[in-house]
């Protein structure tokens, strides 16, 4: 499998000078198979960035995207009325996210309706099949094997598996571990993995209980218990500038091999490329 990281930042887009390294857009990854399939991760403002990509790839001609979503929060899903490729007669749209009480696709137009935005979900030119996974879910997407974990967030959120060509990336974004003596959800679910994608918002010194993130030693802890091989620090806090990232990057290298001998520690940055 191959990655691709659109967008990295939590929260909010973050522009500016002080983070043109790590990038400003919000949750967005790419994922490819070595057939090429595309499965897209999140739909922060990063995907407006994909989405120009895909059309100068694929020109006009109608696309099959399929696109999971973490959760409802704006930095995980504001990219959809600016993706370009739904704006392709004939192309579809396949959007899961989590199971919740009212259902996807309600709660994605409400974000669409009139006054917040000009085109309703429903006039998007591209047809829409809006799916819902939930906590244990085990399904195929094209020639991916997605399993999703329910995860500890201040809205219903999911964290994927996602297995193809005999390897597996999972993607736990905006995730805490508030289980103290039970079991976190992300260890079980990465068990074993080859790229663990974390969320890393906090360091000790601006951790706030409850708000549903982690710490970047909390990102480690969870990646030396599932022994994955590689962990991508990810959904940067928006007040993180680039030289921040960069002294976080060096001390969680240094942290995650005392943790677990051949850990590789990587943070997120806009445009950086995985083979997994
Ligand atoms: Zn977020
Ligand atoms: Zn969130």
């Amino acid at each position: 499998m191959h990655i691709r990281f659109w967008g990295t930042r939590g929260s909010i887009p973050t522009p500016g000078p002080t983070t043109v390294r790590y990038g400003g857009n919000t949750a967005c990854v790419e994922v490819r198979d070595s057939s090429g399939a595309l499965l897209v991760l999140d739909a922060g403002t990063g995907l407006r960035e994909l989405g120009i990509y895909l059309m100068g790839a694929n020109g006009t001609r109608p696309f099959h995207i399929d696109l999971l979503l973490s959760h409802l929060h704006w930095d995980h899903i504001q990219g959809i009325p600016f993706f370009r490729p739904a704006f392709v007669p004939n192309s579809t749209l396949h959007i899961v996210g989590p199971r919740q009480s009212r259902s996807m696709k309600e709660l994605l137009g409400m974000g669409m309706d009139d006054p917040f935005f000009p085109v309703d979900l429903d006039d998007l030119p591209a047809t829409l099949d809006i799916g819902e996974m939930h906590d244990g879910s085990d399904e195929r997407i094209g020639p991916y094997r997605v399993r999703a974990a329910s995860i500890f967030h201040p809205a219903p959120s999911l964290a994927y598996r996602i297995e193809a060509d005999g390897r597996s990336v999972v993607y736990a974004t905006d995730t805490e571990d508030p289980f103290s003596g039970k079991p976190n959800p992300v260890v079980e679910l990465a068990a074993g993995a080859d790229t663990l994608i974390h969320d890393a918002q906090y360091l000790a010194s601006d951790f706030k209980a409850t708000w549903g993130h982690s710490t970047i030693d909390a990102a480690i802890d969870v990646a030396a218990r599932a022994k994955v091989k590689r962990l991508v620090l990810y959904h940067h806090d928006p007040d993180r500038n680039d030289d921040a990232l960069d002294h976080i990057g060096r001390e969680a290298q240094r942290a995650g091999h005392e943790r677990l001998t051949g850990l590789e520690v990587l943070v997120a940055r806009e445009g950086l490329e995985l083979q997994v």
